[in-house]
């Protein structure tokens, strides 16, 4: 079984006419067809009729347990995000993490526009994502998605556990430094191409993954995710078959770090030994505590 934690429900391209709904259930047909035991739904930093809110979203879902929520902070648009609402959502569970987008808002993940949520994600014991790397619009400025910013914020806020989505691509030596130096500091695979994969890409891609697994240690703080519907699930799934990992670091990577970051019921995972390299985590990360609720 395979968890992929990042995938959308927005409309891009040719599909743009099609109601969320539609969206949904190609999502649903998607998961039965390639055995994904959960997914998790980013929401985006603006909503607009191509980007449903996250009302929607939790509404569409109406509570499918398979189906979990990250919650896109607005901070920079005319509509932002209610902090008091997404309490709400943290509190009943219907959101299980939170997502910032650097790069698309012009603020660093150390702006203090989203002190606020970090906060949340802390009493809360969710993630934050984060876009970092190359951007899919002219207009976002990558030097605010770049992840060398990402240790700022792990070093000022270490109960808070961050995804630097994309292996922060390019930049996957700088990605791989911050997740060994910060505990709190994970990574996913999502969005490495458009579609599928070009064979020369996927070449050099496998190699750049495979230096920054050994670089940064035993693979416990990277996650699988795809970035769905901008990436084809069939050929992402052959490419983690392609990296060659022993068994135990694949379902790692496709399963249970999920289950440990997002806390996912129901499934149990075994405890991680600690890594020589590190601190230890403070007690009140959210890895330590493998799913009390
Ligand atoms: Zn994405």
């Amino acid at each position: 079984m395979v968890i992929d934690c990042h995938v959308h429900l927005n409309k891009y391209h040719h599909e743009a006419n099609a109601p969320t709904e539609v969206h949904l259930e190609r999502l649903r047909d998607q998961m039965t067809k390639y055995n994904l035991e959960h997914v998790m739904v980013l929401t985006s930093y603006t909503v607009n009729p191509e980007r449903p809110s996250v009302e929607q979203v939790a509404e569409l879902i109406n509570g499918d347990p398979r189906i979990l929520l990250v919650e896109g902070i607005i901070t920079q648009n005319d509509r932002p995000t209610d902090l008091h609402a997404l309490e709400e959502r943290l509190k009943t569970g219907r959101v299980r993490g939170l997502k910032i987008y650097p790069g698309y808002e012009h603020a660093y993940p150390s702006d203090r526009a989203f002190h606020d949520a970090y906060g949340l994600a802390a009493k809360y014991r969710v993630p934050v994502m984060m876009h970092t790397g190359d951007t899919y619009s002219a207009k976002a400025k990558i030097k605010y998605s770049h992840p060398i910013n990402v240790d700022e914020v792990c070093v000022d806020y270490p109960d808070v556990n961050f995804v630097l989505c994309h292996l922060g691509n390019p930049w996957l030596r700088t990605t791989a430094e911050i997740i060994y130096k910060n505990h709190n500091a994970y990574t996913d695979i999502s969005g490495l191409v458009l579609e599928e994969f070009e064979a020369k890409m996927e070449a050099w891609m496998k190699q750049q993954v495979g230096d920054l697994l050994l670089y940064s240690g035993e693979p416990d703080r990277i996650l699988y995710g795809t970035d769905w519907p901008l990436v084809r699930m069939g050929p992402y799934l052959k490419f983690v078959d392609d990296l060659e990992l022993d068994p135990e670091h694949k379902a790692l990577l496709l399963r249970e770090n999920a289950i440990r970051l997002f806390r996912i019921e129901g499934a149990a995972t075994e405890p991680r030994a600690k890594r020589h390299n590190v601190e230890a985590p403070p007690t009140s990360s959210a890895e330590n505590e493998p799913s009390p609720s």
